[in-house]
């Protein structure tokens, strides 16, 4: 293949990670070359991840209020939905932000390749081009030469080796295609992938089941939040099966025959019209040619790297879901401006740049499930496991007045305190269950990275009537823990 002339920087990988280190980048002043397989910038977030996903919760949490409306005096029919529809309403969403990123691309002079990349050494990659919507090879490589370069390769979800191929068992991916709408249908693993799917195959009409091998679903998020979502919820579920594995499964014409081995387990093969893999994701770190750069990968597939985002290579910086969990977008965004930061202090020779870090002391979660659930820092249950001594103050959505007149105050917003003698009370954590909680967490989050206490939060005016005075009022039930003196 014919050999470019050098990148300053090359970033492997057109994802949430891989357009925010190559814009950053630009607009630092570098030359960019931007390598991604599929014809669309924005990767899995973008185009079957993040956005479309919200996409299709936001029709079913409009069509669940609807139906609620008729105890409110106002009714309306049975709910007709056309799939067509609806997956071209998706695909419209998805096409305006990735069009939006290859203009803003352009626009920043970023050379965008599309084509298969492996490393070929410390300062070269090699791309077989491809064209079209999936990845047809052209027959045609490129090898671009590069000062430094960024992996932001991602990850894709981890397929359970004994399920059979069959149209029926989907990932992610597959259930967004919304083929069709299945009467039954089982989630494997309750995380928050599995659960956000199945609101919305459930809102259109199917029975579900999930089954997760941990004791509990949405690992990670406190018990008493998940309760909440789990109380209203339950009208969705035949069946919550925990501590409880898949070990079989069968493609039989009248659908997928599914047996179950644990504390859930029923004793007989269960049937599905629709199973949906929700098991995790792996890391492509085996599949970008990372030996032949000398770049350490480990036994899982991530790219080990420093805050920096410095790979055991000097030339080579990795970001995103290739580097570790959370595999989270704005986790990879942030990742990605530390990476292009540091490339260019680098190059540039600018002091300041080359100290950028990723020091960020909590990284949010959100289910964007009905009501939505929303964590970050230390949480409850964590705070209690590692013995940790802390106050929390909570505040119950049934005495929310924006709650109430919305018909929905089965939530509560959580705020932990850190109450050891040198914490200074303040605020570690924070945990919301309800509608819109997941726009409401960033405050917390910034809370946390502003080290403020109980008084900063309650002393801050929010306005009324709104969800997000909870956060002030979850910070006044614990204000006697702080003092009020400047
Ligand atoms: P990716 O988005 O995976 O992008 C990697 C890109 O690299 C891809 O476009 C891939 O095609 C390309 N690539 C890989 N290898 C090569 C190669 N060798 N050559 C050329 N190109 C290559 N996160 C959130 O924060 N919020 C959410 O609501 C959310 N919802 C999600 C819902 C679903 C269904 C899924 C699956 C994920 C969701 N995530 C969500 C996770 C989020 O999508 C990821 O954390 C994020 O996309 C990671 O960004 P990334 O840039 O590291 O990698």
């Amino acid at each position: 293949g014919s050999s470019d002339a050098e990148y300053d920087v090359v970033v492997l990988g057109g994802g949430p990670g891989g357009y925010s280190a190559a814009f950053r980048a630009a607009d630092l002043g570098l030359k960019v070359a931007l390598v991604e397989r599929y014809s669309t910038l924005g990767g899995v977030c973008l185009n079957v991840g993040c956005i479309p996903t919200k996409a299709l919760l936001h029709v079913a949490a409009v069509m669940d209020e609807a139906s609620h409306l008729a105890d409110l005096g106002v009714a309306f029919g049975a709910p007709v939905v056309d799939l067509d529809k609806l997956r071209a309403h998706k695909a419209k969403v998805v096409g305006k932000l990735t069009g939006g990123l290859a203009a803003m691309a352009k626009m920043r002079k970023v050379t965008v390749v599309r084509g298969y990349g492996t490393l070929l050494d410390p300062q070269h990659l090699q791309v077989e081009l491809t064209e079209g919507e999936a990845q047809a090879k052209t027959g045609a490589t490129q090898t671009l030469a590069f000062k430094r370069i960024i992996l932001a390769a991602g990850s894709q979800a981890v397929r359970l080796p004994f399920l059979p191929q069959d149209d029926r068992i989907v990932d992610s991916t597959g259930a967004l295609g919304l083929a069709s709408k299945p009467e039954k249908m089982l989630i494997v693993g309750g995380g928050i992938i599995g659960l956000e799917m199945g609101t919305v195959y459930s809102t259109l009409g199917a029975r579900l089941d999930v089954v997760e091998m941990l004791p509990t679903l949405m690992t990670g998020a406190d018990r008493d939040l998940v309760k909440v979502w789990q109380k209203m919820n339950a009208p969705r579920f035949d069946r919550i099966m925990l501590n409880t594995k898949t070990v079989s499964a069968e493609a039989k014409p009248d659908g997928i025959w599914v047996k179950f081995e644990g504390e859930g387990a029923p004793t007989e093969p269960q049937r599905y019209d629709l199973v949906l893999q929700a098991v995790g994701r792996t890391p492509n770190g085996k599949k970008i040619g990372a030996d032949k750069a000398g770049v350490a990968v480990t036994d899982r597939g991530f790219v080990p790297v420093d805050i920096q985002m410095r790979t055991n290579v000097p030339s080579v910086f990795a970001i995103g879901d290739l580097v570790g969990q959370p595999m989270l977008a704005h986790k990879a965004v942030h990742e990605a401006h530390v990476a292009a930061e540091v490339i260019a202090g680098e190059l540039l020779g600018d002091a300041k740049l080359a100290k950028s870090a990723f020091n960020a002391r909590v990284i949010p979660s959100v289910a964007y499930t009905d009501p939505e659930v929303a964590w970050v820092g230390v949480t409850e249950d964590d705070a209690k496991a590692r013995g940790l001594k802390i106050e929390k103050g909570l505040f119950p959505w049934t005495a929310s007045g924006r709650a109430i007149a919305n018909t929905r105050d089965e939530g509560f917003t959580k705020l932990i305190f850190d109450a050891s003698p040198e914490g200074g009370h303040r605020v570690i954590g924070g945990g919301i269950v309800g509608t819109h909680a997941g726009d409401m967490i960033g405050e917390i989050a910034l809370a946390i990275e502003m080290g403020a206490d109980a008084v900063d939060i309650g002393k801050t005016i929010h306005p009324h009537p709104t969800l997000g005075e909870s956060i002030g009022m979850a910070a006044e039930v614990a204000h006697g823990s702080c003092t009020d003196v400047p």
